[in-house]
């Protein structure tokens, strides 16, 4: 991209330079061309002098000095169409000199206005170079040219009026390729001509900037621009050297900006990956702990999307703990269901082989419990369940667990408790229990039948041990049945 934008730009400065050079070069042909008609205006005005028209050559000649002055040009000339000068204001008047018959009345002048200018020539007279624009004048039959000399000094105060760049070679050439003035060395290189070559790249390519090399052999491009009145050229020539030196500018500009700025994305784009890595590191911990038993620790991340992702990790981790709870607890009491408590009793069961100590296994099951849900309803029968539950959690300790193993019936895990331990604690349990329930507006009694197993006497796995305290449940259950074979273990006492 940096080598396409050099390119664009240098190709862009070089046209912009050439196009203002090429209007420079046309405004040049109009202050030349605007001399050329300063000086014809003059010879036409002097042209319709009475003096002439009276045959009166020597006042004649003292007027077109007069005017050669003002118009600070060299000299002014009147000479037939074969060249011959019959006046010449660098001349004293001889009348004997000049065929005063042949331009006696009737003389008509003034009627000329096509001017000529000439090509920069060596002048007999005036002994330098001068350039001669002319117009021609008729005399009777015969045409005679009035011309004025103007010297190349007259041109070179073209140039420094115009606004060049320093280093800009500009040159006004005649049609025939000589340098009438130019911008530097001037007085070296006036009158001397152009090779053919450079003359007809100028005259080929009027419009397009030509490369070529300047008569002191500067290789350039330039820019011409010609004078209709006079067929002369205006050439600007823009030193290689210096478009080469702009490009280089421009193009170890281009490089440094390119360089920082890539540098200041590396640095940015560093910072950013390193922020998103970090990011993501720090997302993994979460990520791990998702499946864990808690919901992952908040965090705050720098980067919104890492914070998206965290949200979107914690709502799975609270989904995930809420599904694992639901699967090992009962959804009405919030106890251990039978999953969690058989695993618990597994693992304790190992310690205590472990350990060579020992645990007891609590089964209680809620005595006629179906007349409660058939006499209040099956949601204060819930109600029940929950208060046996909380009875059941209030007795434990913080190492025991207590699970609800369905319907109505309950177990608990004892650590460290003997049969002997297991048996009182049940005592204990049962009355606590029969302790009356007020549900809702209601005073409800209700009791249970709770059977003892122990490990490690004389069972060795879990089923073994629930079904033991499950066989002694019933047998419990059995007797206190025989016992209170006429009394209700259930009753409700409306309040009030
Ligand atoms: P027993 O003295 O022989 O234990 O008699 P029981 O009426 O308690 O009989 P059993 O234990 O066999 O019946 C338990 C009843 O508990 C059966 C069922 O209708 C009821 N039950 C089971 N689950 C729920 C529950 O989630 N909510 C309520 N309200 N009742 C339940
Ligand atoms: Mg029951």
């Amino acid at each position: 991209m940096a080598v396409i934008l050099i390119s664009y730009d240098y190709y862009l400065a070089r046209k912009e330079l050439f196009s203002s050079a090429k209007m420079i070069a046309n405004a040049t042909v109009m202050e030349l061309d605007k001399e050329f008609s300063v000086v014809q205006s003059a010879l036409m005005t002097l042209s319709t002098s009475p003096s002439i028209s009276h045959g009166d050559l020597e006042a004649f000649q003292v007027q077109a000095i007069q005017v050669a002055a003002q118009q600070d040009v060299l000299n002014i000339v009147l000479e037939d169409s074969t060249g011959r000068q019959i006046l010449n204001t660098l001349k004293p008047f001889l009348r004997e000199r000049y065929l005063a018959r042949e331009i006696t009345s009737p003389i008509s002048l003034g009627g000329g206005k096509e001017m000529q200018v000439s090509d920069l020539f060596q002048g007999p007279i005036a002994r330098q170079l001068v350039v001669a624009v002319s117009i021609p004048v008729s005399a009777g039959k015969n045409p005679y040219f009035l011309s004025a000399g103007v010297t190349p000094k007259r041109f070179e105060q073209i140039l420094s009026l115009q606004k060049f760049k320093l280093n800009w070679i500009v040159a006004i050439l005649d049609s025939s390729g000589a340098i009438v003035a130019r911008s530097h060395d001037m007085s070296r290189f006036v009158g001397k001509k152009v090779p053919p070559n450079t003359l007809a790249a100028i005259r080929n390519s009027p419009e397009e900037a030509v490369e070529l090399t300047s008569i002191d052999g500067v290789p350039m491009v330039a820019v011409t621009a010609s004078s209709g009145k006079s067929g002369w050229f205006v050439a600007i020539g823009i030193p290689q050297e210096y478009l080469r030196s702009e490009l280089n500018r421009k193009f170890w500009f281009l490089i440094f900006s390119s360089t920082v700025l890539m540098g200041v994305g590396l640095i940015f784009s560093l910072h950013i990956g390193n922020n998103i890595s970090q990011a993501i590191r720090e997302l993994v911990t979460p990520a791990l702990e998702i499946g864990g038993e808690k919901v992952i620790p908040h965090k705050v991340f720098s980067i919104q999307e890492a914070n998206e992702v965290w949200q979107a990790l914690f709502n799975t981790s609270k989904m995930l703990q809420s599904a694992r709870y639901q699967a090992r607890h009962d959804s009405l009491t919030g106890l251990a269901n039978r999953a969690l408590f058989c695993e618990f009793l597994e693992q304790q069961m190992e310690i205590c082989t472990r350990n060579q100590s020992s645990l007891s296994l609590l089964y209680v099951d809620i005595d006629n419990f179906k007349k409660v849900n058939d006499t209040h309803g099956h949601a204060t029968g819930d109600e029940l369940l929950i208060a046996v539950s909380n009875r059941l959690k209030s007795v434990l300790r913080k190492s025991d667990i207590a699970a609800r193993l369905g319907g109505d019936e309950f177990a608990i895990v004892l650590i460290d408790a003997d049969n002997e331990n297991a048996k009182l604690v049940a005592i204990k349990l049962s009355a606590n229990l029969e302790d009356s329930y007020y549900l809702g507006n209601q005073l409800i009694s209700a009791s249970a039948s709770i059977g003892v197993s122990s490990f490690p006497s004389g069972c060795t796995d879990s089923q073994t041990l629930l079904l033991y305290a499950d066989e002694d449940m019933y047998r419990v259950k059995s007797s206190r049945r025989e016992n209170t074979e006429t009394s209700t273990s259930i009753d409700a006492l409306k309040i009030n």
